[in-house]
């Protein structure tokens, strides 16, 4: 199905139906956040009743984004909300798979009507095509881009906190516009959401620079403990629960973009960072500037994501873990 013929899918089921339900990945990144309250908000702005709900809670720094209650698994007000008739159509925006969903797709046939609808809306090249409307375009940055297509699509004048919602969503994806997937579409994304109201220096300092000082001395301690591998040609960092605990006694901590600093090296074409998520349980972020694919080392473990970011969980012993991700990587590197 070609893009304009999926909108215009997405369109005409929508005209039919009232109550849309909202979901992302687990672990939800700027994109995801951004892209699922700007949806809310293009289809409330249509006069449907559109909730969200997540498997996990959203990143402190992305909260100065939501404009209205975002809904977990188990949340009353939500449940009740279910009990009160079914959602007519579910939405995944940034998930190549249902089950990136994590929780949600477990519950989804409890909270929908029979035969409902899925939507599919995604940047992945991984993307599996599931769903009715299939409005997925792995050339692109970021799921945001495919939304404000589809806001343009509805004919929908965006408001500026839906504008603050996107812009955050394709400033995060592209990294601040300077990861190889920045293009045209997502400057112009920019442009036109600028236009609308976004504050690009106020969405950079909300998300970029209003981080705890604990976290720099969380970074420095990764940091000291880096490895390279091939030549200097690949970065591993880690981090353990002990070392998290150590500068974050009492809170999770948001380890997004450390993984970046792993191909910010002189020489390095591939970094991974490896996470201890509980005992004998890692979670590996992949990071590529050159021409090795790391959907297909994540994919060796049962991960996906794109061709320069994956990523995958892997259980063993740290040494074990590392071992693995290193030895994989090794049979990419030309
Ligand atoms: P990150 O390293 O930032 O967590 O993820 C980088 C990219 O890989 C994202 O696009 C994310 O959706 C994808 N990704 C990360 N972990 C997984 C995973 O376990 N499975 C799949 N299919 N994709 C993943
Ligand atoms: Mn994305």
């Amino acid at each position: 199905m070609i893009l304009s013929e999926a909108l215009g899918s997405f369109r005409s089921v929508l005209d039919g139906l009232e109550r849309v339900l909202i979901t992302t990945h687990v672990n939800p990144d700027g994109d995801a956040v951004g892209s699922v309250l700007a949806l809310r908000g293009i289809l409330r702005s249509l006069g449907k009743q559109a909730e969200i709900v997540l498997d996990d809670e959203i990143p402190v720094k992305y909260r100065f984004l939501i404009d209205d209650p975002v809904y977990r698994v188990d949340d009353r007000e939500f449940l009740d909300m279910v009990t009160d008739g079914g959602f007519e159509m579910a939405v995944y925006v940034d998930a190549s798979e249902p089950e990136r969903a994590g929780a949600v797709s477990q519950h989804l046939d409890e909270w929908m009507v029979d035969g409902a609808p899925v939507a599919n809306i995604d940047h992945h090249i991984s993307n599996t095509g599931f769903g009715d409307i299939v409005i997925v375009d792995g050339e692109r940055a970021s799921a945001a881009e495919l939304v404000l297509d589809l806001s343009q699509f509805l004919g929908i004048e965006l408001t500026p906190p839906v504008a603050n919602q996107l812009f955050a969503a394709v400033l995060t994806d592209t990294g601040r516009f300077q990861f190889s997937n920045t293009s045209p579409e997502s400057l112009q994304a920019a442009g036109s959401l600028v236009a609308a109201g976004a504050v690009p220096s106020l969405v950079t300092e909300r998300i970029y620079f209003q981080r705890p000082a604990a976290f720099y001395q969380l970074l420095g301690s990764i940091f000291s403990d880096l490895e390279m591998h091939y030549d200097g040609r690949l970065c591993v960092m880690t981090m353990s629960i002990d070392q998290a605990r150590q500068f974050f006694p009492t809170e999770s901590v948001d380890t997004e973009g450390i993984v970046d600093f792993t191909v910010q090296i002189d020489g390095t074409d591939l970094g991974a960072f490896v996470r201890q998520m509980e005992t004998g349980v890692y979670r590996v972020s992949l990071r590529s500037r050159g021409d090795v694919d790391v959907r297909a080392i994540a994919e060796a473990f049962g991960g996906g994501g794109h061709a320069k970011a994956a990523g995958c969980r892997i259980e063993g012993k740290v040494d074990e873990v590392k071992e693995r991700v290193v030895a994989e990587i090794g049979r990419h590197l030309g």
